[in-house]
């Protein structure tokens, strides 16, 4: 348990993200941690870096609307002062803080108030030795990484552990979580670390969160964008959705991509239906469809859906046509139907 949300076994998988604030601010700390709570964050790491941050978490964890973890590198008596803020979790690395009385008291004080702590092993920071028998951050040189950590940790006494083996690079990213899974029971944290700027930074999170979820493989998941954390938080949600691992919060837009068959302007039609749906906080599935090809099954199967033809379309409420709308109306009618189901209405009813 992360404070209230449980990680791992048969709980949900959950969504991670990282302030990028100065702890020490400790309201714009704040602000930014509803934010990313509001964008599906369940759980929200945080830098403690220093002896102001380390006073500032004990003021932002009492007000925030989810768990906190705090993020510690070298020092112990940053971890001590972060599990006496109450954090509800830590990240840290027991080969870092290396003198073995260290370890133990964080590992007791965290056991003591039942805080997990997070095995985090990453290839940019991988010990140097391992580094040389191995030829490089290779996905055993990761996993013996985290074993050897989690080992530290379990002779200190503790055994609220997660792990995590992170790499840039997404073939060594899914191969180290496969070997890690073979070898630990514990609940696993997945990310590609350092995947960079939007776009790009999504496909290479996906392909690796993604592939090693659909194989059952994760508990956890952070994605590490170089971009607004909002964004993080937003993908992270987004894609246990779509992969069916958590129930669907706002709008899933069905729609084509377009073709030269194409009799309305499909992309324009879809952009402004995602958008004014998403600024109605509707829970939907909605498709956008540019010609009868598909149009209609897809319209069909959706809580509600357009299926062009010649500048009107089919207006499908819950798998019936209700009416046929021209092109210039299409986003109002299916702003108004959606309004109507999330209301409770009935389909189609007149004024719609
Ligand atoms: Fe093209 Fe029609 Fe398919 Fe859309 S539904 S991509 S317009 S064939």
């Amino acid at each position: 348990m992360l404070g209230g949300v449980a990680v791992g076994g048969d709980a949900p998988v959950t969504v991670q993200s990282m302030t990028t604030t100065r702890t020490a601010d400790v309201e714009g700390t704040l602000a930014q941690v509803y934010a990313l709570a509001g964008a599906g964050a369940d759980i929200v790491r945080i830098t403690c870096n220093d002896p102001a941050a380390a006073r500032a978490l004990a003021e932002i964890v009492p007000r925030s609307p989810v768990p906190i973890v705090a993020d510690i590198h070298f020092q112990h008596r940053l971890a001590l002062a972060a599990l006496e803020a109450g954090v509800a979790g830590l990240r840290l690395n027991p080969g870092n803080i290396r003198n073995p009385g260290h370890i133990r008291a964080v590992a007791a004080a965290a056991a003591g108030r039942r805080v997990p702590i997070r095995v985090g092993v990453n290839a940019g920071s991988l010990d140097k030795d391992l580094l040389e028998r191995y030829g490089g951050p290779v996905p055993e040189a990761l996993v013996e990484s985290a074993l050897h950590e989690v080992r530290l940790l379990e002779e200190a006494g503790l055994s609220a552990i997660k792990v995590s083996v992170k790499h840039s690079d997404v073939p060594a990213m899914v191969e180290a979580y496969r070997l890690l899974a073979e070898r630990t029971d514990y609940p696993l944290h997945l990310g590609v670390t350092e995947a960079g700027p939007l776009p790009a930074g999504l496909i290479k999170s996906v392909a690796g969160i993604a592939t090693l979820l659909l194989e059952g493989i994760g508990d956890t998941i952070r994605f590490s964008l170089t971009a607004d954390p909002v964004e993080e938080a937003k993908a992270g949600r987004r894609l246990l959705e779509v992969l069916g691992l958590r129930e669907r919060r706002g709008v899933d837009l069905v729609a084509c991509p377009s073709c030269g068959r194409a009799e309305v302007d499909v992309i324009a039609i879809a952009d402004e239906v995602e958008r004014r749906l998403a600024a109605e906080g509707v829970s939907l599935q909605v498709a956008v469809m540019g010609c009868v090809v598909n149009g209609p099954g897809e319209a069909r199967q959706a809580d509600l859906g357009i299926a062009a033809g010649r500048g009107k379309g089919h207006l499908f409420v819950q798998g019936r046509v209700v009416r046929v709308v021209p092109e210039e109306e299409m986003v109002e009618a299916l702003l108004a139907e959606a309004r109507r189901l999330a209301a409770g209405g009935a389909a189609g009813a007149p004024g719609a």
